[in-house]
């Protein structure tokens, strides 16, 4: 496996592959753990090369939230990517990737200031700005991405679709703990008790399907049951929303490619999850 930190030698050593006709990229933060593993499974399976990076990006955190602390373990990571046969790690430097001066930014308007983006201002601005370009150094022909981030991978798609950029995302389940808790980076921040009341995202999504699936359309009674199990385990809702898939949009009746989407801060830790509402 080779790890590469400067953009230079990475250009150099893509452009010197030879017979390679799908390249696969997997652009992580870092700490990484099974969900992040079987988004490079997905890579390995479909195409012939696989490249992954490890980046913390400055640009998609607020100044009040966790860049500081964000857990990094750089030679736990290797060790793992090396384990599972990834051909390339890149490591980029802060310095490379936003020398002094830098002014350049993405915007993908309408998905990014909902969901997520009300909360996190400027989020999304920062996560396409450095995935456009992390592909434009990459040169990938698929990206591999977790539908954990789903609002992040319709942001995606949008500013691949409208740059014209010829790479294509390839959408992975969640992978879940035995409990159903979303695996993230960021669960390592959750106390053992925390850790426990953190199910209810999963079951409050659960419950819902449910309810969907017994009949009940009306998102605002189906929304009122995820908010039950969650104000139980004294979850602090940012939202829960069922919208609709594309656009992201709050919609009042449920159909069966609409989504639930939820963000809830347990303790101090704000988790995610989502899901389809009918499979
Ligand atoms: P991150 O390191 O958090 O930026 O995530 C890198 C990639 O891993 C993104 O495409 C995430 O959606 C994906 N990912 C993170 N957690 C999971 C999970 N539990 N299941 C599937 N994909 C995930």
């Amino acid at each position: 496996m080779k790890v590469i930190s400067t953009i230079q030698e990475i250009q150099y050593h893509i452009r010197s592959l030879h017979d390679i006709s799908k390249l696969g990229f997997i652009p992580t933060m870092g700490y990484l753990h099974q969900g992040h593993l079987s988004l490079i499974e997905s890579s390995k399976r479909t195409c012939d090369y696989s490249v992954v990076s490890i980046f913390v990006n400055p640009a998609q955190f607020g100044p009040n939230e966790d860049y500081n602390s964000y857990p990094r373990d750089m030679s736990k990571d290797l060790n793992m990517l090396e384990s599972i046969g990834v051909d390339v790690v890149f490591t980029p430097t802060l310095q490379d990737m936003y020398p002094a001066h830098y002014r350049t930014y993405t915007e993908v308007s309408g998905l990014s200031e909902v969901l997520c983006g009300a909360s996190r201002p400027g989020h999304f601005r920062g996560v396409a700005t450095i995935v456009q370009k992390l592909v434009n150094i990459v040169k990938p022909t698929h990206m591999f991405m977790g539908l954990k981030d789903y609002q992040q991978v319709v942001v995606l798609e949008t500013m691949l679709r409208d740059l014209n950029m010829s790479c294509k995302i390839v959408r992975c389940p969640i992978v879940r703990e035995r409990d159903g808790l979303a695996l993230s980076s960021r669960n390592n921040y959750l106390s053992e008790e925390e850790r426990q009341r953190a199910i209810c995202l999963h079951q409050a999504i659960m419950r819902t399907k449910q309810a969907y699936h017994a009949g009940e359309t009306d998102c605002n009674k189906l929304i009122n049951i995820a908010e039950k199990i969650i104000t139980q385990q004294n979850g602090q809702i940012d939202y829960i929303q069922i919208v609709s898939p594309h656009d992201l949009l709050s919609i009042a009746i449920a159909t069966d490619d609409s989504r639930i989407m939820l963000a809830v801060k347990i303790g101090k830790t704000r988790l995610i999850d989502n899901d389809c509402l009918c499979c």
